[in-house]
This record gives structure tokens, C-alpha cells and sequence, in this order.
């Protein structure tokens, strides 16, 4: 039998804990065996912000998906060079996981909803099925018309799960940090840490220049190890 792969594709800047109920919830309600979460290298739609340097999103996402053992992290986007396209995105992970198996495209309903926008939206269509999260609030009528558009005309098959836990939304962390309010609970303790220790989305914070992949790929470990309750802010 085919094994059934979620690929949960973002920007993950941070992550935070919407993130992980949704993956968690998408895992039950379509029994996938693996969900993979795949942070962005270079996101194709933003030119409107600086995103934060992939070593970092990517550290976040695998300190926070650690305990779960249904839970992967993929390096596929940030390794390679340009705009991360998710066609590109997803016939690598077919060469990775093989091409038999059943993949679900698992993000945001507004970033769904511009699926014809993407590069080769059609052959993408065909590739995957779609997994639309909604966030409480979010206008339902034009998701569901979509959806079927996208149904009758392409052959899309694509779904709506609605996670009440979106309300926490990354833009929000990222404010909250840079104005000194409390994250905690909105997003794992280890990422929480590691936001703190790496002084992530303050105003000039050093970390938001380029360091080697090398650098990066150390400070794993030590900040696994380094974690404990009163080094928290
Ligand atoms: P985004 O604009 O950062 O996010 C859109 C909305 O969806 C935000 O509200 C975001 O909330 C939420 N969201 C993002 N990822 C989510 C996830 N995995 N689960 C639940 N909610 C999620 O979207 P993006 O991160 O740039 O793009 C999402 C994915 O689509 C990425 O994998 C990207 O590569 C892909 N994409 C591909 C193309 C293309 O191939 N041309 C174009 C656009 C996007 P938070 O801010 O709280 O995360």
C-alpha cells in the first residue's frame, strides 16, 4: 500500500504551535504516515519583507517538531538556490520518497487559493492533493468556491480543514517579540529559547545577517542540550 505523505510547506517565520496542531490534526483526519515539514528557502510570493535567514527558520522547525515521531523536517527548499517553487519542491521529494506514493500539500487557505498563480499550476494539480487550514473567521464562501473551481475545471483535489489553533499567526510572534510582549505558549519552549538566544525579530538584532550553513548546523545541538527552565525568559 502506498505510504501517505504530508508535505507541510511555509515560510515558518517562526513556527508556532497553529502550526504543529494543524500538521497533527491533517495526520489524523487523512491518515498520513509522515508529515514533512518543509520551511522555504527563498518564499516565491514575498518581496515585502525581510524574511529571516533559512538556518534559522529551518533550526526552529526541527527543535519544534522533535517529540513527534510522525514528524520530519526537510531541507529540500533551503538547499537549493532561487525561488522555492513547489512543483520543484515536490517532484524532489518524489525522488526522495518515490513516485508511487500518495503526497498531500498541506499550507495556508490564502496561500492555497492563489494555487493558479504558482509555476505549472496544472501539472501541480495533478501531482498532489491540497490541504486548504483556515484560521477561525476566515471568509468560508469564497474558499469553498474556489475549491471547486479549481475541482470541476482542473481535476484539483483540493480540502479544508479548519484548525481553530491558527489564530496564532507568525506576523503576531513576530510582533509580540519586537514590542517585549511574552510568546510563551504561543510557540514551543525550545523555539521560544532559541528566538531569545539568537535575539530573532528585534530591530537590528545581529541575527538577522547571513551566517555559514556550518554555524547554524552546530548550534543545534547545544541549544538541545542548553535548554532548561531558568534559562527562560
Ligand atoms: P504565507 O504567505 O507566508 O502564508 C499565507 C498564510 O498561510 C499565512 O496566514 C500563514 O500563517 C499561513 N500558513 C503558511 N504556511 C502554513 C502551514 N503550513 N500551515 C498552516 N498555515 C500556514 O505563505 P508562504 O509560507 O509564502 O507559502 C506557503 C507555501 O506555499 C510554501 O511552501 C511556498 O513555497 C508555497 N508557495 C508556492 C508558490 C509557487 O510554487 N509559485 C507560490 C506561493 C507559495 P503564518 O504566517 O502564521 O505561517
Amino acid at each position: 500500500m502506498a505510504t501517505r505523505i504530508g508535505i507541510m510547506g511555509g515560510t515558518f517565520d517562526p513556527i508556532h504551535y497553529g502550526h504543529l496542531v494543524t500538521a497533527e490534526e491533517a495526520r489524523h483526519d487523512f491518515q498520513l504516515d509522515l508529515v514533512l515539514f518543509v520551511p522555504s528557502g527563498q518564499p516565491p510570493h514575498k518581496t515585502d519583507r525581510r524574511i529571516t535567514p533559512p538556518k534559522h527558520r529551518y533550526l526552529m522547525t526541527v527543535l519544534a517538531t522533535l517529540t513527534n515521531p510522525h514528524f520530519a523536517v526537510s531541507r529540500v527548499d533551503i538547499d537549493r538556490p532561487g525561488p522555492s517553487y513547489t512543483i520543484d519542491t515536490i517532484e524532489l521529494l518524489r525522488q526522495q520518497y518515490g513516485p508511487d506514493e500518495e503526497y498531500f500539500f498541506i499550507s495556508g487557505a490564502d496561500a492555497i487559493l492563489e494555487l493558479l498563480t504558482w509555476k505549472e499550476p496544472e501539472r501541480l494539480l495533478g501531482m498532489c492533493e491540497f490541504i486548504a487550514a483556515t484560521r477561525p473567521g476566515f471568509p468560508l464562501n469564497q474558499l469553498t468556491e474556489t475549491v471547486s473551481e479549481l475541482g470541476d475545471q482542473y481535476g484539483a483535489r483540493v480540502h479544508v480543514l479548519t484548525v481553530p489553533a491558527l489564530a496564532i499567526s507568525s506576523t503576531d510572534v513576530r510582533q509580540r517579540v519586537a514590542s517585549g510582549r511574552p510568546i510563551r505558549y504561543l510557540v514551543p519552549e525550545t523555539v521560544l529559547y532559541y528566538i531569545e538566544k539568537n535575539r530573532l525579530y528585534r530591530p537590528g538584532a545581529p541575527a538577522q545577517a547571513d551566517e555559514p550553513e556550518s554555524e547554524a548546523a552546530e548550534a543545534a545541538p547545544s541549544v538541545l542540550s542548553e535548554v532548561g527552565p531558568s534559562d527562560l525568559p
